[in-house]
């Protein structure tokens, strides 16, 4: 047996990995994570904390934590966030401590969030994985947004107008995947994730 009684090799081998999943609404972000759970153990999402309204079907504690803009600024203040940011007319946040906790346990965490959140777990976790989800073209996003039917009119055109902002911060990220197969940009997603726990020092990643 070899000796793994260096400090920095226990933390690699006992803690858990952050990762990150970003990419514009409706690229098919929710879908492929959902498969990467299904098949991958010991990674789990990070329920985040928004004041958007509930879709349906959306589950409190499940999908989110849904709450007041009253109780999120609220949460601001008492520094209960890893990162948070403004998408659209709502707020969204990471809570720290549940990550804290999972991690500590060795379980992978992973945060689905945009471009502006992404960048502050960059900052503040270096060693934090990011990967970046882009559609095939930009008519195929619209088309999945509108056939998704969750959004308004209204809310479709600004996540339109966001995503093609968005498209600017792909080279912070460390991987891409244009999720237009599904099954074999899953395939990626999980190939990224079982490359990435075989990384020996992922705290020396750092930002430019
Ligand atoms: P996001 O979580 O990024 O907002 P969703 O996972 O809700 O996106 O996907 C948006 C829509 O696109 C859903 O109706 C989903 O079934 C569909 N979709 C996801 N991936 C693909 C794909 N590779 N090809 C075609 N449709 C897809
Ligand atoms: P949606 O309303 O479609 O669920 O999410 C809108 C956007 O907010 C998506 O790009 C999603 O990834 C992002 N998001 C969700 N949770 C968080 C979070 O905790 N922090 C940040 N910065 N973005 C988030």
């Amino acid at each position: 047996m070899f000796s793994t009684n260096s400090s920095l090799l226990q933390q690699t081998l006992s803690q858990g990995r952050l990762f990150v999943v970003s990419g514009p609404s409706g690229v098919g972000k929710g879908t492929m994570l959902s498969r990467l759970y299904d098949r991958v153990s010991a990674i789990e999402p990070s329920i985040s904390a928004t004041t958007r309204d509930p879709r349906p079907g959306e589950v409190e504690g499940v999908n989110y934590y849904f709450v007041t803009q009253e109780a999120f600024e609220n949460d601001i203040e008492k520094d209960f966030f890893l990162e948070y940011a403004l998408y659209g007319p709502n707020y969204y946040g990471t809570p720290l401590r549940s990550l804290e906790e999972k991690i500590s346990l060795n379980t992978d965490v992973l945060l689905e969030i945009e471009v502006q959140g992404a960048r502050l777990v960059r900052q503040k976790r270096p060693g934090a994985v990011l990967i970046y989800i882009q559609p095939p073209t930009m008519d195929e996003l619209e088309r999945r947004l509108r056939g998704r039917r969750t959004e308004t009119e209204e809310s479709i055109a600004k996540r339109l107008e966001i995503a093609q902002g968005e498209q600017a911060a792909i080279l912070e990220y460390d991987y891409l995947i244009t999720n237009d197969d599904l099954e074999t940009s899953t395939e990626q997603l999980i190939g990224i994730v079982l490359a990435e726990r075989c990384r020996i020092r992922p705290d020396e990643r750092k930002p430019e």
